[in-house]
């Protein structure tokens, strides 16, 4: 992958580990030399992600509302930053833009934006992979929500399967870096089956 866009908190949360995780992620992909493609702010976990992937020398592309500029505090040192008109078009931008999705811990914002990129796996309207980086077990209850969806019949296996869980950047970079994206004629053909 040459780039990857990271969703994550305009919070930092309560623990130290989570602005470390970001800040390890950020130094992983500088040393890979994959861009960082991520919503532009300079404040909570964004910030960390960004200030450490610039300080090992990784390119980053930020993509922001206008409207929000002022809110979020763009950051004032990436390689490039987009503004745009709409959440919409930030979230449809930052997805061209990547070869693959990375949710750190955060709120709403966060799901909001990795939810949509794995309904997108499920609709094949992308074939990149989509990583859960589950620092401090964060996501844990999360992932195991995912198994009940799955075990109760809302998601098809191969739909969770396609969702990556790592609790480190390098695993879940080699897990993406293997991903086989979905066939959905297959999961067309067996919906016709059953
Ligand atoms: P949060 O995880 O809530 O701290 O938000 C992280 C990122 O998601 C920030 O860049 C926010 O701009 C973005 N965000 C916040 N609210 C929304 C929303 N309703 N829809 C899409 N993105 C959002």
């Amino acid at each position: 992958m040459e780039s990857v866009c990271v969703f994550c908190g305009s919070s930092s949360g309560v623990s130290p580990v989570y602005r470390d995780a970001a800040r390890s992620l950020g130094h992983y992909l500088a040393k890979e030399g994959i861009r960082l493609v991520y919503g532009g702010a300079s404040v909570g976990l964004m910030g960390e992600l960004a200030d450490a992937a610039l300080e090992s020398g990784a390119q980053i592309t930020g993509v922001i509302p206008s409207f929000f500029s002022r809110k979020e505090i763009a950051h004032k040192g990436l390689t490039e930053l987009h503004f745009v008109d709409s959440m919409h078009e930030r979230k449809l931008k930052m997805a061209a833009l990547s070869g693959g999705f990375i949710a750190l811990p955060g709120g709403y914002g966060t799901m909001d934006e990795f939810f949509e990129m794995l309904t997108w796996t499920q609709l094949d309207l992308h074939q990149k992979p989509v990583g859960l980086l589950n620092t401090n077990g964060y996501f844990d209850l999360l992932i195991r929500f995912f198994d009940h969806m799955t075990g109760e019949g809302f998601v098809r296996d191969a739909h969770r399967q396609a969702l990556l869980c790592a609790d480190n950047a390098e695993e879940l970079l080699e897990m993406m870096n293997k991903y086989q994206p979905l066939r959905l004629e297959k999961w067309l053909k067996r919906i016709k089956e059953t």
